[in-house]
């Protein structure tokens, strides 16, 4: 059962997560460890659990199995109570706010903050496409190792 998305500031400055990122690198070794343990169905379950708990304690995931944070400065789009994976719905107040709950910030803001502040500002104008609801609760790691994410986003015009 995943919580209500609530606008979420991640715990983590951007720069340490994109430092982190760097050692989660897809390769040969993330590869074959990815398919040992998918292999395994109890060990997919602990590793996904922990995933779920190091993350959400960091980044308030959701556990949405494709995971947005590298091209967001490690703001969850499925934080943003309307789930939008693709900017700020017309509702973010001048002040940043969210429209659901003027207590919080938007994640997007957050999100072009943290980006910008990391000299990433850039990521924000790629296309993510649509999250694929069948992959909710899994592992976004296997995912990304297992090369299932390499669609996720494309450059404006890449159709
Ligand atoms: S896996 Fe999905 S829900 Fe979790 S942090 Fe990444 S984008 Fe957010």
């Amino acid at each position: 059962m995943v919580n209500e998305p609530r606008p979420f500031r991640p715990r983590i400055s951007a720069r340490l997560a994109y430092t982190l990122h760097a050692g989660l690198a897809p390769n040969p070794f993330y590869r074959r460890l990815a398919a040992f343990v998918e292999g395994r169905p109890r060990l997919a379950r602990w590793f996904t659990s922990g995933e779920r708990a190091v993350k959400e304690r960091l980044f308030g995931c959701r556990m949405c199995g494709q995971c947005a944070l590298p091209v967001t400065g490690y703001a969850c789009p499925m934080t943003c109570p309307k789930q939008l994976r693709n900017g700020p719905c017309g509702g973010v107040s001048a002040d940043g706010s969210c429209e659901v709950d003027r207590s919080l910030r938007c994640v997007w803001v957050t999100a072009a903050e943290r980006a910008g502040s990391a000299g990433r500002g850039g990521d924000l104008d790629l296309l993510q496409r649509p999250a694929d609801n069948r992959e909710w609760s899994r592992s976004s790691w296997l995912n990304y190792w297992q090369g299932r994410d390499e669609g996720l986003t494309t450059a404006l015009g890449d159709g």
